[in-house]
């Protein structure tokens, strides 16, 4: 730990939610100087425009820290485990505690802090849990949560009188009365509401993530898009994403990656395609083709040419007609909800 930190300046973990926020009250209340983190997960349970709002209303700096590829290992083999889907929550937290205390050190802070309440998750807030996280992270003592710390060892600031523990709020279990009674207090109005879930705790997500990872992911980058649409693999080393309404058919061609395909049709309203594969021929992209016929109002049809293009190669557009009946083997994948049946 430096010697040069201040002891009164302090880095919490910003998710966009309430009791993150409350924590960053609380705490400011006491006269700490508190910095924000928000580690930007392209599937994660944050809320970015949320955490912007809440920091420029409470008038504290905040740092938006993109998710690395150093999670990977994290969302194949998490040391802790995974949760009731492919959520590893403990070892999540443990990431972004510890990207909390580097710029806690860039910026000579005394200590991190985060939202925290014990017993309100079955996992990662367990009081076991909180322990571990500490030790991992490397930050024995100095990570204070402070809407539940009366329910945990005193801390390294609450032993010096940094903060005072008498002074915090006493907060612990399911119930998000306290929460909303300190919002109250503080005039918090801009935070996201609970349950604008993870989508690595939800089984059909997981089930797809799964399916990618396991045929081998390099980067956090290729793992982007699978948090849209609808899911199917075409064969070993190829699968198609496509999209559900308009906001998806265009996140799905923002996080295209460069030797990504999109598919997309202009002479009928259907969804986008993005296809990714090692090898593309001409019969793989007739079959994501026959996708996006497939789930339009044109199924019924004879084949309408779509346009197809590389996401390095805008400029190099080429017509491709869609193989619906190749495309009707396809309809059941990893990660495909029931109500995926239905067209755009
Ligand atoms: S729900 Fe768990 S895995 Fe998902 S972002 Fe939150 S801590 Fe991480």
């Amino acid at each position: 730990m430096s010697i040069s930190r201040h002891e009164h300046k302090a880095v919490g973990l910003l998710s966009g939610g309430l009791d993150s926020a409350l924590a960053c009250c609380v705490l400011k209340d006491q006269g700490i100087e508190v910095h924000a983190v928000y580690i930007a997960m392209p599937w994660g349970c944050g809320n970015e425009t949320r955490a912007k709002r809440i920091a420029e209303d409470l008038a504290i700096p905040l740092k938006v820290i993109p998710l690395g590829d150093d999670y990977l290992p994290i969302l194949t083999d998490p040391k802790f485990g995974f949760g009731s889907a492919h959520n590893p929550c403990v070892d999540c937290h443990i990431y972004m505690v510890k990207k909390a205390a580097e710029h806690m050190r860039e910026i000579h802070g005394a200590f991190v802090f985060t939202g925290e309440v014990v017993g309100q998750r079955p996992m990662s807030q367990r009081r076991e849990c909180l322990g571990w996280v500490e030790r991992e992270s490397g930050l024995e003592g100095r990570i204070l949560r402070p809407l539940s710390a009366s329910f945990l060892d005193p801390t390294i600031p609450e032993n010096e009188g940094v903060v005072d523990r008498t002074r915090l709020p006493s907060i612990n279990g399911r119930s998000r009365k306290a929460q909303y009674a300190l919002a109250e207090k503080y005039g918090l109005k801009h935070f996201a509401q609970p349950g604008g879930g993870c989508l690595l705790t939800e089984k059909h997500f997981g089930e797809r993530l799964g399916d990618v990872l396991g045929r081998g992911v390099s980067t956090i980058a290729e793992t982007a898009v699978l948090g849209l649409g609808r899911y199917f693999r075409l064969s070993e080393d190829a699968f198609v994403i496509l999209g559900r309404d308009q906001k998806e058919n265009e996140g799905i061609i923002a996080r295209a990656l460069a030797e990504d395909w999109i598919i997309r049709p202009f002479s009928f309203p259907g969804p986008v395609a993005l296809l990714r594969a090692r090898d593309v021929s001409q019969e793989m992209l007739a079959k994501a083709a026959g996708l996006c016929q497939y789930f339009s109002k044109s199924r019924e049809q004879a084949p309408r040419p779509v346009k197809a293009w590389r996401g390095s190669s805008v400029d190099q557009v080429q017509d491709v007609l869609p193989d619906l009946a190749g495309a009707s083997g396809f309809l059941v994948s990893p990660g495909e909800s029931s109500n995926s049946q239905k067209e755009s």
